[in-house]
């Protein structure tokens, strides 16, 4: 049954199509035709109509991008961001680098390239003043390629933190924090907040089959620095069909087990874009299927209806929840925060932002019943970082499944020097033959 329409873009030449959403009995269907290239279908929810139009949503009014440019050919071809999008931004990724210490088969970056394809220092500046003048600060992401290659990392940080930026997430494989001493110590002090470590299994095979190589090892050293250090870190495992589906509970364990250096799990399932050597099948994980997988194999830990979508952005690209650990090992879900959803997991050790971000739980730690004296602040925020634990996730968009009324909810951007701030899943977008509508 046809029960709403979308606008998509053929996988093959990306033309804006018409498409309808489609419920069966195993899913929700996206459909659409071009008429060059024929019929396209992609699952999109692994549930049923009901479980698709009821997931737990907290949309946000609209708000107008910062100085949009005007429609020229419409979504998704006026990204830098135009008038037409809804957000005004919230995350931004400032590629430091394509350079990279690995060559990953799975990398949406596609990197790989030399050293001169780094941004400068000036241009990172430049990048700073426009995003400043155009909605900043935000939460910078220093991505890549892996940013860790480059020496001056500290000297971006601390440049972006004189620009009054507040909050710098790292994204990286963590092979530089786990190799060289001190280099956890360094970021920190520079001012780094949190780093999104890529993290995928438990065992080797994994790494092996998603990054061409053994990396367990390396991860766990790298956690190891990173605690010694003092920097939250959050996994980040890239989920794939047929590879780690299995791990999801492992995955989870492991984090739990590293509390409180690892403050949270930040699921990713694989999206068909950038480098990708495995082919896309015919369901690809979805939101309800990555919270099936958590269910199933955490023992009751945690459950799928601890779970809803994001507020500020598109309900249906992320899902979230929080946690509060007992003292007995149990997880008690924590109440949605009306603006959930946000990548950043924010280790911000400000104790005014701390301190309101969990005022309203005071009662929720009370029902513990460990003796926590909720009196005082300073014990309550230690056992609030102690003890909290964040398990969200992000389904990107590839060219099969994009809806562009998600794409113009994106709240998470690519800093682009010709383009301006462009959203995460237009800038990655990639046709069937590897081309890209944005990235050079
Ligand atoms: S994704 Fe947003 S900025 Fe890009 S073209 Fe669409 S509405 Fe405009
Ligand atoms: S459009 Fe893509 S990057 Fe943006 S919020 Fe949705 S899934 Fe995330
Ligand atoms: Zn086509």
């Amino acid at each position: 049954m046809i029960f709403a329409r979308a606008e998509s873009v053929c996988p093959v030449c990306l033309r804006v199509l018409p498409a309808r959403k489609r419920s069966e009995p195993d899913g929700i269907y996206m459909d659409k035709t071009c008429p060059e290239h024929g019929d396209f279908s992609s699952l999109i929810w692994e549930g049923d109509l009901r479980s698709y139009l009821t997931w737990p949503v907290k949309n946000t009014a609209a708000e107008a991008p910062v100085d949009g440019k005007a429609r020229d050919r419409g979504c998704p071809y006026d990204c830098g961001l135009c008038r037409e999008h809804r957000t005004k931004g919230c995350c931004v990724l400032l590629e430091l680098t394509r350079r990279c210490n690995l060559h990953c088969p799975v990398c949406f970056a596609s990197a790989g390239a030399g050293a001169e394809s780094d941004l400068s220092l000036a241009e990172i500046e430049t990048q700073y003043d426009y995003l400043m003048a155009h909605g900043g600060p935000f939460n910078i992401q220093l991505s890549g390629g892996e940013p860790t290659v480059r020496d001056d990392l500290p000297a971006i940080i601390r440049l972006g933190r004189e620009k009054g930026f507040p909050f710098f997430q790292l994204n990286t494989n963590g092979l530089r924090l786990a190799m060289e001493a001190g280099y956890a110590e360094e970021l920190k002090a520079a001012g780094l907040n949190t780093v999104f470590l890529q993290f995928d299994g438990v065992t080797d095979a994994v790494f092996e089959t998603l990054r061409g190589r053994p990396l367990l090892a390396e991860k766990e050293q790298a956690i190891v620095n990173c605690a010694a250090a003092g920097l939250g870190i959050v996994l980040v495992p890239v989920i794939a069909a047929g590879v780690n589906e299995d791990q999801v509970g492992a995955i989870l364990r492991y984090g739990l087990e590293h509390m409180p250096a690892v403050r949270g799990i930040h699921f990713q399932p694989l999206s068909y874009f950038g480098r990708c050597a495995l082919s896309r099948p015919d369901r690809p994980v979805t939101i309800p299927k990555m919270l099936r997988l958590l269910e199933d194999q955490t023992a009751g830990l945690l459950h799928a209806s601890d779970f809803g979508g994001g507020g500020a952005e598109n309900p249906y690209c992320s899902f979230h929840a929080s946690y509060l650990r007992r003292s007995d090992g149990s997880l008690k879900p924590l109440k949605r925060r009306a603006e959930g959803g946000c990548c950043c997991v924010s280790s911000d050790d400000s104790r005014q932002s701390v301190a309101s971000q969990w005022s309203g739980e005071a009662e929720e730690f009370a029902l513990d019943g460990d003796l926590l004296d909720t009196s005082s602040l300073d014990t309550f925020l230690e056992h609030a970082r102690l003890n909290t634990f964040a398990v969200s996730g992000m389904v990107f968009q590839d060219a099969w499944n994009l809806d562009l009324d998600r794409l113009r909810r994106c709240y998470i951007c690519e800093m682009d020097s010709r383009r301006g701030m462009v959203p995460f899943c237009a800038y990655n977008l990639t046709d069937t033959e590897g081309r890209s509508l944005y990235r050079t």
